[in-house]
């Protein structure tokens, strides 16, 4: 029986584990956190709709779900050539016979970002800009500022959408609290269009709402650097901000950036159709696999990192390999699943947004939309439990 090295335990490392257990390999997942993070729903955590622990699925409950060894350690090093993982305790793995790297992005590292907090960041994040938003709401006025950012060498990498839901559902929880006139709200990017890659539709919508909710959009000039009490832009201007909630693009994780995988420019491993780690036979031990936000998107210039992307490679993957056993070449790529799918929530309804490379659509769900979001988190914690039945593709 195969033994199949996993790094990382969020969606992508997950559920490749998941996958390959029903294919009865001998699968070992090393994760530096404890729990799995359902951040899709993290955008509620600041605006106290859900806590923090609802989120989390205790990586042990999914090991006894599932049968897999569970490893609760960092990964320092990985090399290809030696066929060995170290680990942050000095631990180094190398009895297995497949590699998959799942660890993720690091963020790109902008002047005086300490003086701002991502809902995209490490999990406990929330939290923070939860306390912060409790401050905001205790001063009684004041000037909140959300954005994101690019990453000129990768464009998959951006992540704009939770920061215009966490900005809605602030917008939300001031109305509700009768103050929201005391506020000025505004969205900032460095990019003339952010959202553009939503497609045409969601672009106008967007405007069309951020004009309705009175939030003003600050687009178009290059971030310079933050400050405690505002965003300095190329042009030396600056926008004054009581609270900043910044998204920086995702960049290649630190880890991987210092190993002998290939990289791309941004530092994410290139991988064929087939998740397969492009390095020739003479220069690895094993078999490598790179899944989820690790691996070097190619396709479409609007493609995105996603959670279900992440998921649909980790599947094809654990397929690939119970494939190349048996000696076939039925494999699954990950290119023709590409797409933008995502329930923007507003805190009182969510917007269905697409995209593929036929169709590019954003339908308003108002109400029901909310609480499809939240049915979702739901099931995307018993299912992976195993409580409840998956549904195919999800
Ligand atoms: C707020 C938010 C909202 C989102 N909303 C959506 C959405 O609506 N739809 C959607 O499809 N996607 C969404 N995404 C994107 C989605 O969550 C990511 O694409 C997905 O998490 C990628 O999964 P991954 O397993 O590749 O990486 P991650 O989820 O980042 O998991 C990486 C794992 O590796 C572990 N790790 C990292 N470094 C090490 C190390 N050195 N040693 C050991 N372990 C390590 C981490 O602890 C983590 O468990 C959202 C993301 C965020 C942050």
């Amino acid at each position: 029986m195969k033994n199949i090295l996993i790094l990382g335990g969020g969606f992508a490392g997950v559920e490749a584990a998941i996958f390959l257990k029903k294919e009865n390999y001998k699968v070992t997942l090393v994760s530096d956190r404890e729990f799995f993070y359902i951040f899709p729903t993290s955008i509620w955590v600041p605006t106290r709709e859900t806590e923090f622990e609802k989120l989390c699925v205790d990586l042990k409950e999914l090991q006894e779900a599932h049968g897999f060894e569970l490893i609760v350690d960092g990964v320092t090093n990985i090399s290809a050539k030696k066929g060995e993982v170290t680990l942050a305790s000095g631990k180094i793995l190398n009895e297995y016979d497949e590699l998959i790297v799942a660890m993720g992005a690091s963020k790109m590292k902008h002047k005086g970002i300490e003086n701002t907090l991502s809902i995209c960041g490490v999990p406990e994040h929330s939290l923070l800009i939860r306390e912060q938003v409790d401050k905001i709401v205790a001063m009684g006025k004041g000037k909140i500022c959300f954005g994101f950012g690019g990453n000129p060498k990768d464009s998959s990498a951006v992540r704009g959408g939770p920061g215009f839901e966490l900005l809605f559902n602030v917008h939300n929880l001031l109305k509700k609290k009768g103050i929201r006139d005391n506020y000025e709200l505004t969205f900032f990017a460095p990019m003339p269009e952010p959202g553009k890659r939503m497609g045409p539709q969601a672009l106008k919508m967007m405007a069309k709402v951020f004009n309705m909710l009175d939030i003003k959009a600050h687009f178009g000039k290059k971030i310079k650097s933050f400050e405690k009490d505002g965003i300095i832009f190329e042009d030396d201007s600056k926008l004054e901000s009581d609270f900043t909630m910044f998204i920086p693009a995702g960049d290649g994780h630190e880890v991987i950036k210092n190993s002998d995988l290939p990289l791309n420019d941004a530092g994410f491993v290139k991988v064929d159709d087939f998740c397969n780690v492009d390095v020739e036979e003479k220069d690895r031990e094993h078999n490598i696999y790179a899944i989820g936000d690790t691996a070097a998107l190619e396709g479409y210039e609007w493609r995105a990192k996603q959670g279900h992307i992440a998921e649909v490679m980790a599947r094809n993957v654990a397929h690939n390999i119970k494939e190349k056993e048996s000696g076939s070449t039925s494999f699954l790529g990950y290119n023709e699943h590409l797409n933008i799918l995502c329930v923007m929530d507003s805190g009182n309804g969510a917007s269905f947004v697409y995209r593929d490379e036929k169709r590019a659509f954003m339908i308003p769900m108002p109400v029901v939309g909310h609480w499809l979001k939240k049915g979702w988190g739901v099931y995307a914690r018993y299912s992976k439990l195993g409580k409840i039945p998956r549904i195919p593709g999800m």
